[in-house]
């Protein structure tokens, strides 16, 4: 037998490859996409397939001021150090929810982040404007990630609208938003399948919203984070525990699995067949009468959910 095809054979039995770029051992497969990388070219991939994607999607161009929404995880940092490598304006936004060694963790990790790279990243203490989300739970009968994110996607457009931004960009990945549909066909939730999409448009009050990340998985982010010599909080916040989302996660990845593609296929097909035949209502927005921001109603989610606190506090 050749040497060739004895090392041919060599690389399929005990499953060590060769990247398709430059021929050296590969240091990763990724099924999904048949393909396997050395660092350098697994790296180059990753920016390029980011790039494309932001443009296929007209999400933004380099004249955009970005203001990427970090939670000091593996998927913002990686979206945010991307985003810089490939010379766009951006800058960070970390939201200090107050959830013990979590936030104070995850904080410390944005900062060091921010700090090591020249970035400029903007802090919010959720404790100093409204209360922490310990307290909220308190107070709220509501799972906590029901009025955690209404006070994230609050404050980013304030923040982003207030200091100038263009778009604000967030590190949701494949993983989060095939979960995301499938948890919405399951309960024909037609509202939010409407709006589900990478690119929200601005306008009404509203900053443009964008997800660069939706087609790579939490995986490649991961490994783009680790290849990339980025430190990022490992721990899951406490409150994610018993979220139906990671019951979706663990469904569609027994799916992956058996047949690597259905992620990406489940969420693009949807974008490309079923979406465009869902036509998004006009909401009748206004200005809420507390704090101006864009609501359906007179005061919006935010004051209302700060009048409740207030008049608990006062009658406790
Ligand atoms: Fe907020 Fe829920 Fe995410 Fe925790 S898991 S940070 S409570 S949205
Ligand atoms: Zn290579
Ligand atoms: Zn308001």
């Amino acid at each position: 037998m050749h040497k060739a095809q004895k090392e041919k054979l060599r690389d399929i039995f005990i499953g060590m490859r060769r990247c398709f770029k430059c021929g050296k051992r590969a240091s990763l497969y990724l099924f999904q996409h048949r393909a396997a990388f050395c660092r350098e070219h697994y790296l180059e991939w990753y920016l390029k397939r980011l790039d494309e994607t932001i443009k296929e999607f007209g999400m933004f161009s380099r004249e955009d001021r970005v203001l990427v929404a970090v939670s000091g995880g593996k998927d913002s940092l990686s979206l945010w150090d991307a985003l810089k490598k490939l010379g766009y304006k951006a800058d960070g936004f970390y939201i200090d929810l107050g959830i013990g060694e979590y936030s104070e963790k995850s904080r410390r990790l944005c900062e060091e982040f921010a700090k090591a790279r020249g970035l400029k990243l903007h802090i919010l203490h959720l404790g100093l404007e409204i209360a922490t989300i310990p307290q909220i739970k308190s107070i709220e009968k509501r799972p906590a990630c029901s009025y955690c994110g209404q006070l994230k996607r609050y404050y980013m457009n304030k923040l982003a609208k207030d200091k100038g931004y263009t778009v604000i960009a967030t590190g949701h990945n494949l993983d989060d938003e095939s979960a995301t549909l499938f948890s919405n066909i399951i309960n024909w939730n037609m509202e939010y399948l409407e709006r589900q999409s990478p690119v929200l448009k601005g306008g009404e009050g509203f900053v443009r919203k964008v997800k660069p990340l939706f087609k790579f998985t939490e995986k490649e982010n991961a490994l783009y984070a680790f290849l990339s010599g980025i430190d990022f909080v490992e721990e899951e916040c406490p409150f994610s525990e018993g979220a139906n989302s990671i019951e979706y996660k663990k469904i569609l990845s027994q799916l992956e699995e058996r047949s690597p593609g259905t992620k990406l296929r489940f969420y693009m097909d949807f974008l490309r067949k079923c979406r465009p035949l869902l036509g998004a209502k006009e909401i009748d927005l206004r200005a809420c009468q507390a704090c101006g921001e864009p609501t359906i109603a007179e005061l919006c989610s935010v004051c209302k959910l700060r009048q409740r606190l207030n008049s608990r506090i006062l009658s406790s």
